[in-house]
Protein backbone atom coordinates (compact mmCIF):
# COMPACT_ATOMS: atom_id res chain seq x y z
CA UNK A 1 0.00 0.00 0.00
CA UNK A 2 1.29 3.32 -0.90
CA UNK A 3 1.90 5.83 2.03
CA UNK A 4 -0.60 8.77 2.15
CA UNK A 5 -1.28 11.13 3.98
CA UNK A 6 -4.58 13.47 3.36
CA UNK A 7 -4.51 17.39 4.13
CA UNK A 8 -5.90 20.46 3.96
CA UNK A 9 -4.84 23.71 2.94
CA UNK A 10 -7.37 26.85 3.03
CA UNK A 11 -10.60 24.65 3.06
CA UNK A 12 -9.32 22.86 0.45
CA UNK A 13 -8.51 18.76 0.46
CA UNK A 14 -4.40 17.53 -1.02
CA UNK A 15 -3.29 14.09 -1.23
CA UNK A 16 0.74 13.61 -0.63
CA UNK A 17 1.38 10.32 -1.81
CA UNK A 18 4.77 9.41 0.76
CA UNK A 19 5.78 6.83 -1.49
CA UNK A 20 6.17 8.69 -4.92
CA UNK A 21 6.08 12.70 -3.45
CA UNK A 22 2.79 12.89 -6.02
CA UNK A 23 0.48 15.66 -4.70
CA UNK A 24 -3.32 16.20 -5.69
CA UNK A 25 -5.52 18.37 -4.98
CA UNK A 26 -9.25 16.68 -4.03
CA UNK A 27 -12.44 17.60 -4.54
CA UNK A 28 -15.00 16.04 -2.37
CA UNK A 29 -15.61 12.70 -4.21
CA UNK A 30 -11.90 12.32 -4.49
CA UNK A 31 -11.33 13.08 -0.74
CA UNK A 32 -14.86 10.49 -0.39
CA UNK A 33 -12.54 8.01 -2.21
CA UNK A 34 -9.15 8.42 -0.20
CA UNK A 35 -11.11 8.34 2.50
CA UNK A 36 -12.62 4.84 1.88
CA UNK A 37 -9.52 3.57 0.22
CA UNK A 38 -7.29 3.99 3.77
CA UNK A 39 -10.16 3.18 6.19
CA UNK A 40 -10.88 -0.26 4.38
CA UNK A 41 -7.65 -1.45 4.48
CA UNK A 42 -6.09 0.01 0.51
CA UNK A 43 -9.65 -1.15 -0.61
CA UNK A 44 -9.62 -1.39 -4.94
CA UNK A 45 -11.51 1.02 -7.02
CA UNK A 46 -14.37 -1.59 -8.14
CA UNK A 47 -15.18 -2.05 -4.33
CA UNK A 48 -14.76 1.65 -3.24
CA UNK A 49 -16.94 2.25 -6.52
CA UNK A 50 -19.59 -0.01 -4.79
CA UNK A 51 -19.06 1.33 -1.60
CA UNK A 52 -19.73 4.77 -3.12
CA UNK A 53 -22.59 4.34 -5.00
CA UNK A 54 -25.11 5.58 -3.35
CA UNK A 55 -23.50 9.02 -2.65
CA UNK A 56 -22.04 9.80 -5.93
CA UNK A 57 -23.16 9.47 -9.83
CA UNK A 58 -21.22 7.14 -11.77
CA UNK A 59 -19.62 10.08 -13.84
CA UNK A 60 -18.45 11.91 -10.68
CA UNK A 61 -16.48 8.67 -9.27
CA UNK A 62 -15.28 7.68 -12.42
CA UNK A 63 -13.56 11.07 -13.09
CA UNK A 64 -12.32 10.63 -9.39
CA UNK A 65 -10.88 7.10 -9.87
CA UNK A 66 -9.19 7.77 -12.75
CA UNK A 67 -7.57 10.83 -11.10
CA UNK A 68 -6.22 9.04 -8.29
CA UNK A 69 -5.09 5.82 -10.57
CA UNK A 70 -3.24 7.88 -12.33
CA UNK A 71 -1.37 9.22 -9.56
CA UNK A 72 -0.33 5.85 -8.36
CA UNK A 73 -2.21 5.70 -5.49
CA UNK A 74 -4.11 1.84 -6.06
CA UNK A 75 -0.83 0.22 -7.33
CA UNK A 76 2.30 -0.90 -5.33
CA UNK A 77 4.49 1.44 -3.58
CA UNK A 78 7.71 1.81 -5.50
CA UNK A 79 10.66 0.46 -4.28
CA UNK A 80 13.54 3.17 -3.30
CA UNK A 81 16.90 2.47 -4.82
CA UNK A 82 18.50 -0.30 -2.94
CA UNK A 83 21.39 0.05 -0.13
CA UNK A 84 24.69 0.75 -2.40
CA UNK A 85 26.53 -2.62 -2.92
CA UNK A 86 30.11 -0.75 -3.35
CA UNK A 87 31.59 2.66 -2.41
CA UNK A 88 30.01 5.69 -4.10
CA UNK A 89 32.80 8.26 -5.31
CA UNK A 90 33.36 10.64 -2.82
CA UNK A 91 32.00 14.05 -3.75
CA UNK A 92 32.22 15.73 -0.73
CA UNK A 93 35.39 15.75 1.95
CA UNK A 94 34.30 17.10 5.18
CA UNK A 95 37.87 18.30 6.23
CA UNK A 96 39.33 18.64 9.79
CA UNK A 97 41.50 21.20 9.74
CA UNK A 98 41.62 22.28 13.67
CA UNK A 99 41.43 20.23 16.85
CA UNK A 100 40.83 23.19 18.62
CA UNK A 101 38.67 26.13 19.39
CA UNK A 102 38.84 29.37 21.05
CA UNK A 103 34.95 28.97 22.41
CA UNK A 104 33.60 26.80 24.85
CA UNK A 105 29.59 26.43 23.54
CA UNK A 106 27.95 24.94 26.30
CA UNK A 107 26.65 22.32 23.79
CA UNK A 108 29.48 21.71 21.65
CA UNK A 109 29.43 17.91 21.18
CA UNK A 110 32.99 17.73 19.78
CA UNK A 111 34.50 18.77 23.80
CA UNK A 112 35.52 22.60 23.07
CA UNK A 113 36.66 20.96 19.60
CA UNK A 114 39.28 18.52 20.54
CA UNK A 115 36.68 15.34 20.42
CA UNK A 116 37.97 14.19 23.40
CA UNK A 117 41.84 14.02 22.37
CA UNK A 118 44.73 16.81 22.73
CA UNK A 119 44.53 20.04 20.59
CA UNK A 120 45.79 19.30 17.27
CA UNK A 121 46.29 20.59 13.79
CA UNK A 122 46.21 18.78 10.54
CA UNK A 123 49.53 18.99 9.05
CA UNK A 124 49.85 20.63 4.96
CA UNK A 125 51.12 17.05 4.38
CA UNK A 126 48.33 14.84 5.82
CA UNK A 127 46.01 18.25 4.27
CA UNK A 128 47.56 17.84 0.51
CA UNK A 129 47.06 13.85 1.03
CA UNK A 130 43.38 14.48 1.69
CA UNK A 131 43.02 16.61 -1.57
CA UNK A 132 44.25 13.96 -3.97
CA UNK A 133 42.41 11.48 -1.97
CA UNK A 134 38.99 13.43 -3.04
CA UNK A 135 40.76 14.52 -6.28
CA UNK A 136 41.00 10.78 -7.44
CA UNK A 137 37.34 10.53 -6.80
CA UNK A 138 35.70 9.51 -10.47
CA UNK A 139 33.61 12.78 -10.22
CA UNK A 140 34.21 15.86 -11.48
CA UNK A 141 33.03 18.36 -8.98
CA UNK A 142 34.20 17.67 -5.58
CA UNK A 143 33.37 19.85 -2.68
CA UNK A 144 35.49 20.41 0.59
CA UNK A 145 34.24 21.01 3.80
CA UNK A 146 36.42 22.64 5.76
CA UNK A 147 35.72 21.53 10.04
CA UNK A 148 36.95 21.76 13.33
CA UNK A 149 36.67 22.74 16.10
CA UNK A 150 37.32 26.62 14.49
CA UNK A 151 38.64 25.84 11.23
CA UNK A 152 40.35 29.14 11.39
CA UNK A 153 42.46 28.25 13.97
CA UNK A 154 44.28 26.58 11.46
CA UNK A 155 44.11 29.49 8.66
CA UNK A 156 47.58 28.57 6.82
CA UNK A 157 46.65 25.03 5.80
CA UNK A 158 42.90 26.62 4.43
CA UNK A 159 44.79 29.10 2.57
CA UNK A 160 47.15 25.95 0.94
CA UNK A 161 44.53 23.49 0.70
CA UNK A 162 42.10 26.34 -1.63
CA UNK A 163 45.41 26.90 -3.26
CA UNK A 164 46.90 23.93 -4.13
CA UNK A 165 43.07 22.14 -4.55
CA UNK A 166 42.46 24.92 -7.46
CA UNK A 167 45.73 24.24 -9.29
CA UNK A 168 44.90 20.54 -9.22
CA UNK A 169 41.56 19.94 -9.72
CA UNK A 170 42.41 22.43 -12.91
CA UNK A 171 45.12 20.16 -13.79
CA UNK A 172 42.99 17.04 -13.90
CA UNK A 173 40.31 19.09 -15.75
CA UNK A 174 37.63 19.08 -12.50
CA UNK A 175 35.87 21.41 -10.77
CA UNK A 176 36.38 21.50 -7.09
CA UNK A 177 34.35 24.36 -4.02
CA UNK A 178 35.29 25.15 -0.96
CA UNK A 179 32.91 25.88 2.04
CA UNK A 180 33.06 25.65 6.10
CA UNK A 181 31.43 27.28 9.18
CA UNK A 182 33.00 29.38 11.57
CA UNK A 183 32.65 31.00 14.77
CA UNK A 184 33.35 34.55 12.84
CA UNK A 185 35.94 35.37 15.74
CA UNK A 186 39.26 35.18 13.55
CA UNK A 187 37.79 36.46 10.23
CA UNK A 188 40.09 39.66 9.29
CA UNK A 189 39.22 41.59 6.14
CA UNK A 190 42.34 40.44 4.49
CA UNK A 191 41.08 36.73 5.07
CA UNK A 192 37.62 37.82 3.95
CA UNK A 193 38.82 39.27 0.67
CA UNK A 194 40.51 35.99 -0.54
CA UNK A 195 37.41 34.16 1.06
CA UNK A 196 35.76 36.33 -1.42
CA UNK A 197 38.25 36.02 -4.32
CA UNK A 198 38.12 32.30 -4.04
CA UNK A 199 34.03 31.88 -3.77
CA UNK A 200 34.63 30.21 -1.12
CA UNK A 201 31.28 29.84 0.65
CA UNK A 202 30.82 31.03 4.56
CA UNK A 203 28.24 29.98 6.78
CA UNK A 204 28.56 31.84 10.75
CA UNK A 205 27.64 29.88 13.93
CA UNK A 206 25.50 32.22 15.98
CA UNK A 207 22.59 31.54 18.17
CA UNK A 208 20.94 34.93 18.16
CA UNK A 209 20.66 38.34 20.09
CA UNK A 210 23.18 38.67 22.80
CA UNK A 211 21.66 37.38 25.42
CA UNK A 212 20.93 33.77 23.94
CA UNK A 213 24.13 33.93 21.97
CA UNK A 214 26.48 34.94 24.72
CA UNK A 215 24.47 32.44 27.01
CA UNK A 216 25.06 29.85 24.37
CA UNK A 217 28.68 30.84 23.05
CA UNK A 218 31.03 32.18 25.79
CA UNK A 219 34.88 32.49 25.40
CA UNK A 220 37.26 29.90 26.54
CA UNK A 221 39.19 30.11 30.15
CA UNK A 222 36.95 33.53 30.11
CA UNK A 223 34.53 32.80 33.60
CA UNK A 224 31.85 32.95 30.46
CA UNK A 225 32.14 35.77 28.97
CA UNK A 226 29.79 35.69 25.55
CA UNK A 227 31.33 36.04 21.79
CA UNK A 228 28.67 38.83 20.47
CA UNK A 229 30.41 41.88 20.96
CA UNK A 230 33.35 40.65 19.49
CA UNK A 231 32.03 38.76 16.61
CA UNK A 232 29.25 41.27 15.74
CA UNK A 233 31.14 43.80 13.80
CA UNK A 234 33.09 41.04 12.46
CA UNK A 235 30.06 39.46 10.59
CA UNK A 236 28.83 43.08 9.25
CA UNK A 237 32.73 42.88 7.75
CA UNK A 238 32.01 39.17 6.22
CA UNK A 239 28.32 40.45 5.16
CA UNK A 240 29.84 43.87 3.42
CA UNK A 241 32.99 42.73 1.47
CA UNK A 242 31.94 38.76 0.72
CA UNK A 243 30.87 39.58 -2.77
CA UNK A 244 30.81 36.07 -4.40
CA UNK A 245 28.83 33.84 -2.38
CA UNK A 246 25.55 34.33 -0.13
CA UNK A 247 26.80 34.10 3.38
CA UNK A 248 24.51 32.02 5.82
CA UNK A 249 23.75 31.64 9.31
CA UNK A 250 23.51 28.66 11.47
CA UNK A 251 21.81 28.41 14.68
CA UNK A 252 22.38 26.22 17.31
CA UNK A 253 18.77 25.94 19.32
CA UNK A 254 19.28 24.77 22.78
CA UNK A 255 17.02 24.08 25.75
CA UNK A 256 15.99 27.27 27.66
CA UNK A 257 16.18 29.52 24.87
CA UNK A 258 14.20 28.18 22.09
CA UNK A 259 12.37 31.13 21.17
CA UNK A 260 12.91 30.91 17.16
CA UNK A 261 11.01 33.99 16.02
CA UNK A 262 13.08 36.10 17.92
CA UNK A 263 16.24 34.40 17.26
CA UNK A 264 15.67 34.43 13.32
CA UNK A 265 14.17 37.87 13.27
CA UNK A 266 17.75 39.16 15.15
CA UNK A 267 19.94 37.48 13.09
CA UNK A 268 17.68 38.04 9.27
CA UNK A 269 18.16 41.51 10.26
CA UNK A 270 21.79 41.24 10.68
CA UNK A 271 22.07 40.86 6.95
CA UNK A 272 22.32 37.23 6.69
CA UNK A 273 21.02 35.70 3.55
CA UNK A 274 19.58 32.57 4.96
CA UNK A 275 18.88 31.70 8.46
CA UNK A 276 18.43 27.77 9.12
CA UNK A 277 17.97 26.42 12.67
CA UNK A 278 18.88 23.20 14.18
CA UNK A 279 18.27 21.32 17.43
CA UNK A 280 21.19 21.05 20.02
CA UNK A 281 21.92 17.08 19.80
CA UNK A 282 22.56 16.22 23.83
CA UNK A 283 21.96 13.34 26.00
CA UNK A 284 21.85 16.05 28.66
CA UNK A 285 18.38 17.09 30.00
CA UNK A 286 20.17 20.41 30.69
CA UNK A 287 20.95 21.18 27.08
CA UNK A 288 18.18 19.35 24.85
CA UNK A 289 14.84 20.70 24.42
CA UNK A 290 12.24 19.27 26.06
CA UNK A 291 8.95 18.28 24.50
CA UNK A 292 6.87 20.95 25.72
CA UNK A 293 9.58 23.03 24.42
CA UNK A 294 9.14 21.33 21.16
CA UNK A 295 6.23 22.15 20.43
CA UNK A 296 6.55 26.27 21.39
CA UNK A 297 9.66 25.78 18.54
CA UNK A 298 6.89 24.19 16.28
CA UNK A 299 5.01 27.25 16.90
CA UNK A 300 7.86 29.40 16.18
CA UNK A 301 8.62 27.65 12.93
CA UNK A 302 5.23 27.47 11.86
CA UNK A 303 4.85 31.34 12.46
CA UNK A 304 8.08 32.12 10.55
CA UNK A 305 6.87 29.25 7.42
CA UNK A 306 3.98 31.45 7.05
CA UNK A 307 6.14 34.48 6.59
CA UNK A 308 7.65 33.44 4.46
CA UNK A 309 4.83 32.41 2.77
CA UNK A 310 3.00 35.59 2.35
CA UNK A 311 5.91 36.54 1.14
CA UNK A 312 6.61 33.96 -1.44
CA UNK A 313 3.32 35.03 -2.59
CA UNK A 314 4.37 38.43 -3.32
CA UNK A 315 7.52 37.24 -5.27
CA UNK A 316 9.24 38.11 -2.42
CA UNK A 317 12.24 36.13 -1.02
CA UNK A 318 12.64 35.67 2.75
CA UNK A 319 16.26 33.29 3.65
CA UNK A 320 14.21 31.01 6.79
CA UNK A 321 16.06 28.06 4.95
CA UNK A 322 14.20 25.28 7.00
CA UNK A 323 11.09 25.84 5.07
CA UNK A 324 12.77 27.18 1.53
CA UNK A 325 15.19 23.89 1.40
CA UNK A 326 11.64 21.67 2.08
CA UNK A 327 9.63 23.27 -0.59
CA UNK A 328 12.92 23.14 -2.93
CA UNK A 329 13.21 19.30 -1.96
CA UNK A 330 8.97 18.96 -2.17
CA UNK A 331 9.38 20.46 -5.80
CA UNK A 332 12.16 18.26 -6.72
CA UNK A 333 10.78 15.15 -5.83
CA UNK A 334 13.64 14.57 -3.86
CA UNK A 335 13.21 10.90 -2.07
CA UNK A 336 15.67 10.11 0.25
CA UNK A 337 16.28 6.64 1.19
CA UNK A 338 19.37 7.88 3.48
CA UNK A 339 19.04 11.11 6.31
CA UNK A 340 22.03 12.22 4.44
CA UNK A 341 24.74 11.91 2.61
CA UNK A 342 27.10 10.41 5.32
CA UNK A 343 28.60 7.25 4.13
CA UNK A 344 27.20 7.98 0.65
CA UNK A 345 29.38 10.62 -1.79
CA UNK A 346 30.00 12.52 1.96
CA UNK A 347 33.02 11.29 4.31
CA UNK A 348 35.23 12.91 6.76
CA UNK A 349 38.84 13.19 6.80
CA UNK A 350 40.13 14.01 10.57
CA UNK A 351 43.32 15.84 11.43
CA UNK A 352 45.53 12.34 11.73
CA UNK A 353 44.08 11.34 8.32
CA UNK A 354 41.57 8.75 9.61
CA UNK A 355 38.11 8.38 7.71
CA UNK A 356 35.43 9.04 9.44
CA UNK A 357 31.41 8.49 8.65
CA UNK A 358 30.96 12.03 8.85
CA UNK A 359 32.60 15.17 10.95
CA UNK A 360 29.72 14.27 13.86
CA UNK A 361 31.85 10.90 14.09
CA UNK A 362 34.60 12.08 14.26
CA UNK A 363 36.97 10.01 16.82
CA UNK A 364 33.83 8.11 17.96
CA UNK A 365 34.61 4.83 18.26
CA UNK A 366 33.54 2.17 15.90
CA UNK A 367 32.75 4.79 13.19
CA UNK A 368 36.53 4.93 11.86
CA UNK A 369 35.80 3.10 7.89
CA UNK A 370 39.57 3.17 6.57
CA UNK A 371 42.37 6.08 6.44
CA UNK A 372 44.09 8.16 3.63
CA UNK A 373 46.78 5.29 3.26
CA UNK A 374 44.35 2.39 3.04
CA UNK A 375 41.80 4.53 1.48
CA UNK A 376 37.82 3.88 2.89
CA UNK A 377 37.14 0.50 4.10
CA UNK A 378 33.67 -0.62 2.59
CA UNK A 379 33.44 -4.02 3.74
CA UNK A 380 33.28 -2.32 7.36
CA UNK A 381 30.81 0.36 6.07
CA UNK A 382 28.43 -1.90 3.70
CA UNK A 383 26.83 -3.18 6.76
CA UNK A 384 26.06 0.01 8.39
CA UNK A 385 24.72 1.34 5.24
CA UNK A 386 22.67 -1.10 4.44
CA UNK A 387 21.01 -1.40 8.16
CA UNK A 388 20.56 2.71 8.38
CA UNK A 389 18.75 2.78 4.96
CA UNK A 390 15.20 3.98 5.70
CA UNK A 391 13.71 0.73 4.26
CA UNK A 392 15.78 -1.46 7.00
CA UNK A 393 14.60 0.84 9.88
CA UNK A 394 11.46 0.67 11.93
CA UNK A 395 8.91 2.65 12.12
CA UNK A 396 10.33 4.12 8.97
CA UNK A 397 9.82 1.73 6.63
CA UNK A 398 5.82 2.32 6.95
CA UNK A 399 5.82 5.72 7.79
CA UNK A 400 4.07 8.52 5.06
CA UNK A 401 7.31 11.10 5.96
CA UNK A 402 10.19 8.67 5.01
CA UNK A 403 10.92 9.96 1.77
CA UNK A 404 11.36 13.36 3.35
CA UNK A 405 13.01 12.16 6.23
CA UNK A 406 14.74 9.72 5.41
CA UNK A 407 14.89 8.10 9.07
CA UNK A 408 16.93 11.09 10.79
CA UNK A 409 20.88 11.76 12.04
CA UNK A 410 22.69 8.65 12.65
CA UNK A 411 24.46 10.70 15.30
CA UNK A 412 21.67 12.30 17.36
CA UNK A 413 20.20 8.76 16.99
CA UNK A 414 23.93 7.25 18.40
CA UNK A 415 23.60 10.48 21.53
CA UNK A 416 19.67 9.61 22.46
CA UNK A 417 19.28 6.42 22.03
CA UNK A 418 22.96 4.60 22.00
CA UNK A 419 22.51 3.27 18.35
CA UNK A 420 23.32 5.52 15.60
CA UNK A 421 21.43 2.34 13.20
CA UNK A 422 18.14 2.86 14.67
CA UNK A 423 15.12 5.78 13.93
CA UNK A 424 15.01 9.21 15.76
CA UNK A 425 12.06 7.90 16.84
CA UNK A 426 12.01 10.72 19.92
CA UNK A 427 11.55 13.14 17.44
CA UNK A 428 9.13 11.49 14.77
CA UNK A 429 6.38 13.53 15.80
CA UNK A 430 8.00 16.43 15.64
CA UNK A 431 9.41 15.65 12.03
CA UNK A 432 5.98 14.51 11.14
CA UNK A 433 4.09 17.68 12.27
CA UNK A 434 7.21 19.91 10.37
CA UNK A 435 6.56 18.35 7.31
CA UNK A 436 2.67 19.08 7.75
CA UNK A 437 3.46 22.67 8.07
CA UNK A 438 5.92 22.26 5.01
CA UNK A 439 3.07 20.11 2.84
CA UNK A 440 0.61 23.15 3.44
CA UNK A 441 2.12 26.04 2.62
CA UNK A 442 3.64 24.59 -0.20
CA UNK A 443 0.29 23.89 -1.34
CA UNK A 444 -0.54 27.28 -0.91
CA UNK A 445 2.33 28.55 -2.99
CA UNK A 446 2.08 25.82 -5.99
CA UNK A 447 -1.28 27.09 -6.00
CA UNK A 448 -0.79 30.99 -5.66
CA UNK A 449 2.68 31.61 -7.25
CA UNK A 450 4.15 28.29 -8.79
CA UNK A 451 7.02 30.55 -10.67
CA UNK A 452 8.35 31.32 -7.31
CA UNK A 453 10.01 27.32 -6.80
CA UNK A 454 11.85 28.15 -9.81
CA UNK A 455 14.09 31.22 -7.38
CA UNK A 456 14.89 28.34 -4.98
CA UNK A 457 18.54 27.02 -5.44
CA UNK A 458 18.87 23.34 -6.39
CA UNK A 459 19.09 21.41 -3.15
CA UNK A 460 21.92 18.80 -2.65
CA UNK A 461 20.71 15.67 -0.70
CA UNK A 462 23.84 15.77 1.60
CA UNK A 463 22.53 16.47 4.66
CA UNK A 464 19.12 15.76 6.80
CA UNK A 465 16.82 19.29 7.03
CA UNK A 466 15.82 20.15 10.85
CA UNK A 467 15.53 17.97 12.78
CA UNK A 468 18.07 15.51 11.02
CA UNK A 469 21.34 17.36 11.59
CA UNK A 470 23.29 20.24 11.06
CA UNK A 471 24.56 22.05 8.20
S1 LIG B 1 12.52 8.90 11.90
FE1 LIG B 1 10.31 8.98 12.33
S2 LIG B 1 9.54 10.61 10.98
FE2 LIG B 1 11.53 10.00 10.18
S3 LIG B 1 11.06 8.40 8.65
FE3 LIG B 1 11.48 7.36 10.59
S4 LIG B 1 9.45 7.07 11.49
FE4 LIG B 1 9.23 8.67 9.91
S1 LIG C 1 22.75 14.32 9.42
FE1 LIG C 1 23.93 13.48 11.13
S2 LIG C 1 24.93 11.65 10.31
FE2 LIG C 1 24.25 12.90 8.57
S3 LIG C 1 26.02 14.21 8.03
FE3 LIG C 1 24.75 15.37 9.43
S4 LIG C 1 25.60 14.96 11.46
FE4 LIG C 1 26.39 13.35 10.10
Amino acid sequence: MQLLRPFQSEGRDYLFNGSTHGLLSLDRVGRAVVDYHMQHGGADPETIRAALSSRFTATELDAALLEITEEGVFGAAPAGPPAPTRQLPLSTMVLHVAQDCNLSCTYCYADEGQYGGPKKLITAETASQSLDFLLASTNDKVHVTFFGGEPMMNWPVMEQVILEGEIKAKALGKKIDFSFTTNATLLTEERVDFLSEHRVGVSVSMDGPPDIHDANRPYKNSGGMGSYAMIEPKVKMLLARHKTRPVGCRVTVMHDRADVVRIFDHLYEMGFAEVGLSPVTSPSDSIFLHPHEMDQVLAGLKILAERTLQHALKDEFIGFSNITNLWQELHAGLRKTYACGAGLGLLSVSVDGKIYLCHRFNGVEGFQFGDLGAGVDWEALQPFMAKVHVDAKEPCSTCWAKHVCGGGCYYEALTRLGDATVSNSHYCSFVQAWIDIGLETYARLWEGNPDFFDKLAPRKPMEAVWPGGKE
